[in-house]
């Protein structure tokens, strides 16, 4: 019944994108798809995806292309391009989308993200199984918007899941799934990766900190961490790429 009521609320979010979209063309979709499958490559590449166990989404107007589920990277080309509306339904290509669309399409319909990239990167998924938010061990986590959480556990690929990292997300870009791995967005995919990777190597500093016997490592106080953020947004700074990471 709740869940019912739930997958309503999200259906209620989409407002006036009901009407059946022109099937998108291929050619104008064939950068971004591009962009979709080099960084899927790059996350097995930096390992931060082992084998097919992550996914990639772009957005270009109302249309998601996404990586299909159980296809090595290295395979999939430009007839592969993979295209779904928000309600899921394929609109470009002959491949199953990923097992985690119900997650992309969420992040889609309830934010302004432009891409969503997961991962099972080893050391955030390791700290998914310890803490219920990444302890604020380095000033990036303002990158993501703050404290990072971590989503409770929930089924891959189920509409619970997705409701459990949307709550996860508020004013947040990034958190992890409990037992599972990390989920970021952004308004572009080299943003997104960027900011996956920045997660993963806090998760590991954490945990290397954290694994000095006898010691435990120093945390930012919230107001620490809020100026952080404040500065990453790029509140007060001269114009420049918002929430660039700071040399
Ligand atoms: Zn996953």
């Amino acid at each position: 019944m709740a869940r019912q009521s739930d997958e309503r609320e999200t259906r209620d979010e989409r407002p006036e994108r009901r009407s059946p979209a022109a099937v998108p063309d291929p050619a104008t979709l064939a950068p971004a798809w591009r962009e979709v499958v080099a960084t899927a490559r790059r996350s097995t590449r930096d390992g931060l995806v082992v084998g097919t166990s992550g996914n990639v989404s772009a957005r270009v107007g109302d249309t998601v292309l996404v990586t299909p589920s159980g296809v090595p990277y290295d395979a999939l080309g430009p007839r592969d391009l993979l295209a779904v509306d928000l309600d899921g339904r394929v609109r470009v290509g002959h491949l199953r989308p990923s097992s985690e669309l119900p997650l992309h399409l969420a992040i889609y319909r309830a934010t302004d993200a432009r891409a969503v990239v997961h991962t099972h990167a080893v050391h955030a998924t390791a700290v998914s199984t310890l803490v219920t938010e990444l302890p604020a061990i380095h000033y990036m986590a303002g990158a993501l918007g703050g404290p990072v959480r971590v989503a409770p556990y929930a089924l891959y690929g189920s509409d619970e899941l997705a409701r459990h990292v949307l709550a996860a997300l508020r004013a947040r870009t990034g958190c992890l799934l409990r037992n599972h791995g990390t989920v970021v967005y952004a308004d572009t995919l080299r943003r997104a990766y960027e900011y996956t990777a920045q997660l993963e190597w806090m998760c590991q500093v954490w945990l290397a900190a954290s694994a000095v016997p006898g010691r435990a490592p120093a945390l930012l106080s919230a107001a620490q961490l809020d100026a952080a953020t404040d500065r990453l947004r790029g509140y007060g700074q001269p114009p420049g790429p918002a929430g660039a990471p700071p040399a």
